[in-house]
């Protein structure tokens, strides 16, 4: 389980997050939503050890700022945001640096490595591209493949940045399915950023919703997509509805009175 406490963090002295605290369990999904610039991206680096921050990020009782970046990627695997795939390298040989925290210095990995890799492949349905090389890859082939290499990292604790911005509809919707089910399936600790509220209410158990740094609300889908906490937010009028079809919340643009 993944657990913040009181995370605040700044660029170059200019604050981003003022003390954030949230816990991840495992088997659970949480959704991290906010408009623009909220800090989003900024809570996952921190928590990813990728920008300084004050404050605790612990799992299990251990406090991630006493371990090596290696040891935390042990723990802590990261969908990054940005397409940041190496263009020239192949889908294994991408998938496989997953494997970098358990390789040590020169490290080459081993046939029991690659299996691991082409299990994740398989799992995220992108087996078939093992040998296609990243740069000619379609934005939803890069990310099954960016979900994969995280897959291949065996970390309870799963971090996703916007992992659906640059696909259509089909593919967000089997991409959240299976993050969901690698949640329930591998028992891990799941915290993704998304911007789409009703793709929140429908994949995640819980949703924080982060405004300028500050989190305004943590809980079930219903209790976070409120339309008043969500008109303050987003400075846009809503109706929230009973979703025809699923449990939970649908939030709806109203029109601007
Ligand atoms: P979100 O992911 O919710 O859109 P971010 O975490 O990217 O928000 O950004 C939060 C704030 O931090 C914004 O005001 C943004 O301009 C600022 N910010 C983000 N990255 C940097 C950076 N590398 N240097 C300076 N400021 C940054
Ligand atoms: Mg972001």
């Amino acid at each position: 389980m993944l657990r913040i406490e009181n995370l605040s963090a700044a660029y170059h002295g200019h604050p981003v997050l003022h003390g954030v605290s949230l816990e991840v369990k495992n088997g659970e999904v949480v959704a991290l939503i906010g408009p623009n610039g909220a800090g989003k991206s900024t809570l996952i680096r921190a928590v990813s050890g990728v920008i300084p921050y004050t404050g605790q990020v612990r799992t299990n009782g251990d406090d991630f700022a006493a371990l090596t970046p290696m040891q935390r990627a042990r723990y802590i695997a990261v969908v990054p945001q940005a397409i940041s795939l190496t263009p020239a390298f192949t889908v294994l040989e991408t998938v496989l640096m997953g494997r970098s925290p358990y390789l040590g210095f020169l490290g080459h990995a081993s046939e029991q490595d690659e299996e691991l890799a082409r299990r994740s492949l398989e799992r995220v349905h992108a087996l078939g591209l093992i040998d296609r090389r990243v740069g000619e890859l379609s934005g939803g082939e890069s990310q099954r493949v960016l979900l994969a290499r995280a897959l291949t990292q065996s970390t309870p604790i799963l971090l996703l940045d916007e992992p659906t911005a640059h696909l259509d509809l089909q593919y967000q919707v089997s991409l959240l399915e299976l993050v969901r089910d690698l949640a329930r399936k591998d028992n891990l600790a799941v915290l993704v950023a998304l911007h789409d509220l009703n793709l929140a209410a429908r994949y995640a158990d819980r949703i924080a919703l982060l405004v300028g740094g500050v989190e305004k609300a943590v809980g079930t889908p219903n209790q976070v997509l409120r339309p008043e906490l969500i008109e303050a937010a987003y400075c846009l009028p809503v109706h929230v509805v009973p979703h025809p079809f699923h449990e939970g919340p649908l939030v709806l643009p109203a029109e601007r009175g």
